[in-house]
């Protein structure tokens, strides 16, 4: 199920469209000002986001522009939701970074349609993109993940600057969302949920033997330690420092 967060201060309208797309399948996380967007950004990633320009405080403008500056963000689906209906405020949206633009008033209907348009255009390549955290770049298309040691350092004698790290299918898509929402403890339902998908009949200490065998593959490069157990939640990754036990 895709997540969209619905960035809009004005209660009527941001209802109106979690409505409409409840409804049309979507789980929807809202809004009403930038500082909530950027708390709920600073979280699990949604798939797409729907910005109201005229925001009490910072604009949609101006966080679109920010979200784009951000590795972690610049490829976040956003279509920019605005009263303003003038051509030039339509050029400095797409400017800004929108991936599309839609005037108020617009049906659900459009709305659904233009979110398919983005989703289908930019979800695959979102997917796709290599992924950093600290020192790890994982690159799903290439299906690797390397260690950035740093030119000279003590796991990187030769200077060569990366090296690349083993790590088996389930462990390599596990670290994947795992590098995709990091700082966020995510219980052993939701890994299975999001990582394993639909096979509900997994148990959930399957997670367990599988973050087992990911810190495994992350000792080989001092970096087991990002991946930290919440005792009676579930697990975290971190962004920080690799270092020897
Ligand atoms: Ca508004």
């Amino acid at each position: 199920m895709s997540v969209v967060l619905v960035v809009e201060d004005e209660p009527a309208i941001a209802e109106l469209i979690a409505l409409s797309l409840r409804h049309a399948g979507y789980e929807v996380r809202q809004a009403a000002d930038a500082v909530q967007a950027q708390a709920q950004i600073g979280g699990a990633l949604p798939d797409l986001v729907l910005l109201d320009w005229m925001l009490p405080g910072e604009s949609g403008l101006q966080l679109a522009r920010r979200w784009r500056e951000d590795a972690r963000t610049r490829a976040l689906p956003i279509i920019m939701l605005t009263a303003r209906a003038e051509e030039a405020d339509k050029v400095s949206g797409l400017d800004a970074g929108a991936d599309d633009y839609l005037a108020k008033p617009f049906s659900p209907r459009e709305l659904l349609a233009r979110m398919r348009a983005v989703l289908r255009r930019k979800a695959p390549q979102a997917l796709q993109e290599p992924v950093t955290l600290g020192p790890l770049r994982l690159d799903p298309a290439a299906h690797r993940l390397l260690h950035e040691g740093g030119a000279g350092g003590t796991d990187d004698p030769d200077g060569e600057g990366a090296r690349e790290l083993r790590i088996g299918p389930t462990e390599f898509r596990l670290l994947h969302f795992l590098m995709r929402h990091p700082n966020r403890v995510h219980t052993r339902a939701q890994l299975l949920d999001r990582v394993w998908g639909d096979h509900v009949f997994i148990e959930e200490r399957t997670v367990d033997v599988h973050i087992k065998r990911l810190r495994e593959a992350l000792a080989a490069a001092n970096c087991a330690a990002l991946v930290e157990t919440v005792r009676g939640v579930g697990y975290r990754m971190v962004d920080g420092r690799c270092s020897a036990a």
